[in-house]
């Protein structure tokens, strides 16, 4: 791991942060500015430009104009190709100074940054720019004397709207896709995490390896983001983010042009383990090291752990020792295993979440409070006998809180966890494969996992069901719905 990168971001912060569009840096039309601030210190960082509807509009026509450019619209499927592997190499490049940005604002470890993070930053690239020449349409089995095929256009301007978990990696996962398949994106951090994006701008500019108005950022929030949802220049629109802004998304969408709209939302997810296990240890060890990883800030983490009540006790004795031992603390310093979460409402609202765990009855088993007196650090915290009907058992937290619920049968475990609005992912432990197979299919999740929770790799779809999304990222789901199917008839 190359050394972080602190004193050159500390100087880097002096620098005015701005949007960028048409190939410019820009300032903005409002005076509205967003504070941002590191959450192991508490302490600021800089100020973001809250973007408005104005500067939509600007990075809008900026986009439209970059998409009519001959110099991106005639671009070799190849030369495509090779400015995405250009942009994956520039993450690379830069991945200690990114890193150190990622950590700074998010509060992440900077570990997790350069190691979870931004590997994937740049390999996002690498994946799409293989797919820019391999998107086939169809050739169509048509009666009558036809010839009939499918062919996949551009959508135009693409609105990619990140929240504050994955900034730069969850950006990526849609940019690349988005230019892969010849659109142009105007792209709108989360307002707390917004320097990774913007340094990433930079990048860009200075390496000259895109046209002006191909790629754009917006500052901002709730204000930008409404304004990119109801644009009706903007094709399509990838979300990231809470069930509740999805709603907006689409009400947005509903509301102008009836834009495509791919959702990636919310989860609480199930991990059964089952009684028959080989290895309880080793199941417990795979249990942990997903269960608070980026501080619980993940959508797909496991919060809800269904334990087989004849393994309850021996599971919970050898997790709550390991939950104890992990060290909270500041970034940038090795030892810390867990940073601070990402701003002061996403603290304040787990903090709330585990009083409500505590009134509802459930047993407080490790954590179950803040940590030091500055930042926002919270022990990682384990619940045991939580019954279905308790909010802690429902509602996405977002954070370091982990609920534990015995079970005595299959059909019931299985009618527990599919009983939640969301369905986003699921781990089953089990050394029966006809088990595995079966509750695999009777789980309403989008990825299901079985005696590994949390694999994800760039060729299979990411994404949920239910209340948890609309479409999926990854793969050729991603590309998919970046693109408009177009069907050509010729008579002969
Ligand atoms: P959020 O919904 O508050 O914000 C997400 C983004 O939407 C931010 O950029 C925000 O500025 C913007 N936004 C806010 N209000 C808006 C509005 N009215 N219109 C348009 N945009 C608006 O979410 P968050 O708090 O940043 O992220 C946490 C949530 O994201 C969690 O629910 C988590 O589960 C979910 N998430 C899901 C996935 C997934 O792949 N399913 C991945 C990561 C995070």
């Amino acid at each position: 791991m190359s050394e972080h990168k602190l004193d050159w971001a500390k100087r880097w912060l002096e620098k005015p942060i701005r949007h960028y569009w048409g190939g410019e840096f820009n300032s903005g039309n409002s005076s509205q500015k967003f504070q941002s601030s590191n959450p192991a210190t508490e302490e600021n960082l800089t100020e973001i430009p809250e973007g408005s509807a104005v500067d939509v509009d600007a990075a809008v026509a900026a986009a439209e104009s970059g998409f009519k450019n001959p110099a991106w619209r005639n671009i070799s499927r190849r030369e495509r190709a090779r400015v995405l592997r250009q942009m994956g190499e520039l993450v690379r490049k830069h991945q200690a100074e990114l890193a150190t940005l990622e950590a700074l604002s998010n509060g992440k470890t900077y570990k997790e940054a350069f190691y979870d993070d931004m590997p994937d930053s740049a390999d996002v690239f690498d994946y799409y720019a293989g797919w820019t020449d391999k998107f086939y349409g169809e050739s169509c089995p048509v009666d009558g004397s036809f010839v009939n095929f499918t062919q996949r256009d551009p959508i135009g301007v693409c609105g990619l709207i990140v929240p504050w978990n994955f900034p730069l990696l969850l950006a990526n996962w849609k940019i690349a896709p988005a230019l892969a398949m010849g659109n142009t994106v105007v792209v709108k951090p989360a307002p707390f995490t917004s320097l990774s994006l913007i340094r990433f701008a930079e990048l860009i500019h200075e390496a000259k390896i895109l046209p002006p108005g191909v790629f754009n950022v917006v500052l901002g929030g709730a204000t930008a983001g409404e304004a990119i949802s109801r644009h009706s220049r903007i094709g399509k629109v990838s979300f990231t983010g809470s069930t509740v802004v999805g709603r907006r998304i689409v009400e947005g969408s509903a509301g102008s042009n009836l834009k495509g709209v791919t959702l990636e939302l919310g989860g609480k997810s199930p991990n059964i383990i089952f009684d028959d296990i080989a290895d309880l240890e080793g199941t417990v060890q795979r249990s942990f090291g997903s269960m608070f990883s980026h501080k619980g800030e993940k959508c797909s983490e496991p919060t809800r752990f269904f334990l087989h009540e004849k393994i309850y006790n021996r599971f919970l004795e050898s997790l709550i020792p390991k939950v104890d031992a992990v060290i909270c603390g500041e970034q940038f310093d090795p030892k810390s295993q867990q940073g601070a979460q990402c701003h002061k409402a996403q603290f304040e609202k787990i903090l709330s979440y585990i009083e409500i765990g505590k009134s509802e009855g459930a047993k407080l088993l490790a954590g179950g409070e803040r940590t030091g007196k500055k930042g926002y650090f919270v022990r990682p915290t384990v619940f045991g006998e939580v019954s279905q009907k308790m909010r802690i058992a429902q509602e996405e937290i977002f954070g370091p809180v982990v609920s534990c619920i015995p079970f005595r049968t299959e059909e019931e475990v299985v009618a527990m966890a599919n009983d939640t609005g969301y369905g986003l992912a699921a781990g089953v432990f089990t050394a029966d494969v006809s088990r595995a197979h079966r509750v695999a299919q009777a789980l309403e999740a989008g990825m299901v996992f079985v005696n590994h929770y949390g694999c994800y790799d760039f060729a299979s779809p990411f994404g949920g069901m239910k209340e948890s999304g609309w479409g999926r990222e990854m793969a050729i789901h991603s590309l998919e719905s970046y693109t408009r199917l177009k069907s050509i008839w010729i008579k002969y």
